[in-house]
């Protein structure tokens, strides 16, 4: 029998996966925050996913941290400030050699979750997939993409990766994960926050091309005092060709403090400032940047870690 794949948080990933595994046959169990959410869940008849403008729901099983049952597979779809809290509260249920599949924007948090379970393979994912939640337990697919898993301490790709082709989920193993993260990340740090504090789309960074493009001369920087040189090449050019291709958009940290929601701050631009202090590297621009939008978060109301 085929390995099940538990789902650990079922909010617009998390949902996304689970349906599409789901649909394909594959064996899937949510878990859902506590007593309260799982009853919700119930009454709710199970997930559903909106799709081309057509809604299917999927009945998928599912049960609370507290549940007995071991775990093998875990994707970790939480946001990058609750996965170490929530996987640790799965700790005592993971098999031997089980594997986390951990779908967290940023750096930080995979660290964070590994050392909490030591006993497990962890596995990163960068996604260029999107999706949002338009009611509970309903996830809209709003942008298709693709998701590049890897394994920095171990290259082999596992047999499960079958699961995704089989849910039509597109993705590619990478032996270079830690490359794509902190891209992804330096790609965030240069247009993300700034779209906050000018309040504008992506395309209103335009008007601010000096300040995008020092932001970029101290991102390759850190990038290559971090051993990540390919991650820094033409940083500036990429920022500046995603700024043009997604003009209309408004960045997903804008619709965060938009929505009065927590930002993933800490492990994005918090990120890339505390490895920049461990190693002693000056980037004024950066650091300054970083106290802007903390002081912005905290005249909102909103966390600032
Ligand atoms: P989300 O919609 O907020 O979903 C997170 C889910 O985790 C929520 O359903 C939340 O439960 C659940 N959760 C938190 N702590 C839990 C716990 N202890 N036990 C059980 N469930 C718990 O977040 P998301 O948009 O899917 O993002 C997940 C990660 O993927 C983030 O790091 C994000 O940056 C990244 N990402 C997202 C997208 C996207 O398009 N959405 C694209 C690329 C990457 P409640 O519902 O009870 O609050």
């Amino acid at each position: 029998m085929s390995t099940t794949w538990h789902i650990l948080g079922a909010g617009s990933l998390g949902t996304l996966w689970a349906t599409r595994l789901a649909r394909a046959g594959v064996a899937v169990r949510l878990i859902v925050r506590d007593e309260n959410r799982l009853n919700a869940y119930h009454a709710a008849g199970g997930l559903t996913l909106v799709e081309h403008g057509s809604a299917s729901t999927y009945a998928v099983p599912a049960e609370t941290p507290d549940s007995d049952a071991p775990i093998s597979r875990l994707l970790v779809a939480c946001k990058a400030y609750d996965a170490e809290h929530a996987v640790a509260q799965l700790a005592p249920r993971l098999t031997p050699g089980a594997e986390l599949i951990l779908l967290q924007n940023g750096l930080g948090s995979q660290d964070a979750v590994a050392a909490r379970v030591p006993q497990a393979r962890c596995i990163s994912a960068s996604s260029t997939e999107g999706a949002f939640r338009d009611g509970d337990w309903r996830v809209v697919f709003a942008g298709h993409g693709y998701t590049w898993l890897g394994d920095a301490g171990h290259p082999v790709a596992p047999i499960w990766l079958d699961d995704l082709n089989a849910a039509g989920i597109p993705h590619e193993w990478s032996t270079e994960i830690l490359t794509r993260l902190w891209r992804k990340l330096a790609l965030n740090c240069a247009i993300n926050p700034l779209t906050v504090l000018h309040g504008c789309r992506n395309g209103g960074l335009q008007d601010h091309h000096c300040e995008v493009a020092t932001l970029c001369v101290e991102l390759t920087e850190l990038l290559d005092r971090c051993g990540q040189p390919a991650a820094a090449e033409d940083l500036q050019q990429e920022v500046e060709r995603v700024i043009q291709a997604t003009a209309a958009n408004y960045s997903s940290m804008y619709q965060d403090v938009a929505h009065q929601r927590r930002t993933e701050i800490s492990y994005l631009l918090g990120h890339a400032c505390k490895v920049a202090a461990r190693h002693q590297l000056n980037l004024p621009h950066l650091n300054q940047l970083q106290q802007r939008l903390v002081t912005h978060l905290h005249s909102l109301g909103l966390p600032s870690d």
